[in-house]
């Protein structure tokens, strides 16, 4: 009998019209940098230029600033809450009428499998908008005080590896608490924060609540920096989140702070294997391992060890790689050049420092950035591929006799944003996410995401929650009788 082999299956890019180039979009209008430069953003499957965006400067970033205050005092601070809710709605509704743009969009500019844009990145950012529609009216009876108020004019950066859905855990939030917004994405993935600035002139929200200005380091800098800015939204790195937090610190706003991690995935003796393997392979290979909770460490108990690692490749060899439009393809391009780089770089020191490197066959395009399913076994705790975020499809695997050893393991990280337990004991599952220090626990599942659920980490991964009801309190200034 022939090898069972999935024909191509690509999605159309004709839904989506990219535009030769983009200004910013700063109080409900499209208007050119004042800087006059100009950057590219690429497809990092093929390398193609899709389009140029605008480099914001200081004084564009002022005058976003600017446009919010104005939304601010003259609209948005005017408008009840039940109205603000209908702006919401109408918002997620839109994204859902335009889904498939978005997808198409989402997995050109990012790289990242159609199936998981169109199924994961782009009904969740809708379902962020329904969720905050709901909140926007009923923000004095949850708990939050007699008055809860907004605070003001947020500054927002996102990163590359989620672009619109880090967008909504933006936008939502502060929208639904009476916020203004001056949202930066990343420099590598402008185009649906782009697509969502035309979203909100279809909406007709009010010109100057959302302002969307795209550009480097140096426009997110000077955004985080501006002096009326009153509070601060940064998803980013744990590098960049330090420099926020000092810069912050000097001004005494607040900030959340949503950085790195280094997730353990623990696999208990009395787990049903085939399931933990699929967990396995989706906490650590779902957007090409570019997610800051991903299980990127692998814990294994040892009398299971051998017996896991040959059903876990045999899965392995079974994702595949290529073409992000493809509706069969499981692991797209690397974000970037630099991305690649990185993962390769923190790679190379696995194998110098005598851990044991295995990828799954597969060929992988000849033009773009691409890293096939690799996993590497013989780690111990000093290595740095136990120890730093590779935010690429590489995974360490460890092992442990005892579950005290596996929780101390587990814990001995300066993140603290995820942890898997995969057993067929409840008791079990209790017992170890107590002991984990991580703020997302999964038990028997592994990377699940839903608005109502707050989202964040301990140590390093961050300050603050998003999502769910302690998300909203970071949006509010939280008066007299607040629990
Ligand atoms: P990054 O370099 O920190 O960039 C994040 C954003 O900050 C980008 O928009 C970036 O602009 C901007 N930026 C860079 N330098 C800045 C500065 N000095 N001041 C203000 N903004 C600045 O991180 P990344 O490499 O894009 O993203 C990967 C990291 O994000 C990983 O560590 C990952 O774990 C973390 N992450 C965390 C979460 C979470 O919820 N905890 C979610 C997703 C990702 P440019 O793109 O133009 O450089
Ligand atoms: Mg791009």
């Amino acid at each position: 009998m022939n090898k069972f082999e999935y024909a191509p299956a690509p999605e159309s890019r004709s839904v989506v019209k990219i535009q030769k180039d983009y200004d910013l979009f700063i109080g409900g209008k499209f208007v050119s940098a004042n800087s006059n430069k100009r950057f590219t953003t690429i497809n990092p499957a093929t390398e193609e230029i899709l389009s140029k965006v605008s480099l914001a400067n200081g004084k564009d970033v002022d005058r976003a600033v600017k446009a919010a205050r104005t939304a601010l005092n003259k609209t948005w601070a005017k408008t009840k809450p039940k109205e603000r809710a209908k702006y919401l709605y109408r918002i997620a509704r839109i994204l859902q009428e335009r889904a498939r743009e978005f997808a198409v969009l989402e997995s050109l500019d990012n790289g990242k499998p159609i199936r998981e844009s169109r199924d994961v990145d782009i009904p969740l950012a809708a379902a962020h908008f329904f969720y905050h529609a709901g909140w926007a009216d009923k923000l004095e009876y949850a708990g939050f005080g007699d008055r809860p108020r907004p605070h003001g004019v947020v500054g927002q950066i996102i990163p590359w590896n989620f672009p619109l859905l880090m967008l909504s855990w933006k936008i939502a939030p502060a929208l639904a608490t009476g916020n203004t917004v001056v949202l930066k994405p990343a420099e590598t993935t402008p185009l649906t924060a782009l697509l969502f600035a035309e979203v909100c002139q279809q909406a007709e929200l009010p010109d100057g609540v959302v302002n969307i200005i795209t550009g480097d380091g140096s426009t997110g800098a000077a955004l985080v920096n501006h002096k009326d800015i009153d509070k601060v939204a940064f998803t980013g790195s744990t590098e960049v989140g330090k420099l926020i937090a000092c810069s912050i610190a000097e001004r005494g706003i607040p900030a959340t702070l949503e950085l790195g991690g280094k997730g353990a995935n623990i696999v208990f003796d009395d787990a049903p294997i085939d399931e933990a393997v699929e967990g396995i392979v989706n906490g650590i290979f779902f957007n090409q391992g570019h997610v800051c909770c991903a299980g990127s460490r692998l814990l294994l108990q040892e009398n299971i060890a051998d017996e896991f690692l040959i059903r876990l490749k045999d899965r392995m060899t079974k994702i595949r790689v290529g073409d992000p439009l493809d509706k069969n393809t499981d692991l797209g391009a690397i974000n970037s050049s630099a991305q690649l780089a990185k993962i390769k770089e923190i790679s190379d020191s696995g194998d110098k420092e005598g851990a044991t490197l295995w990828s799954a066959p597969c060929s992988l395009p000849a033009k773009g950035f691409w890293y096939p399913p690799t996993i590497f076994t013989g780690v111990t705790q000093a290595h740095r591929i136990a120890r730093e975020e590779i935010f690429g499809p590489v995974l360490s695997i460890l092992t442990f006799r005892t579950p005290r050893e596996a929780i101390e393991k587990a814990n001995n990280t300066p993140y603290g944003l995820s942890a898997g337990i995969w057993t067929e004991k409840g008791s079990k599952i209790l017992w170890a996410a107590q002991q984990l220090k991580a703020g997302v626990i999964w038990a028997n599942t592994f990377n699940k995401f839903d608005p109502a659920s707050p989202f964040g980490g301990y140590k390093e991964s961050g300050w603050g929650r998003e999502g769910g009801r302690h998300g909203l309190g970071a949006y509010l200034k939280i008066g007299k009788g607040a629990k």
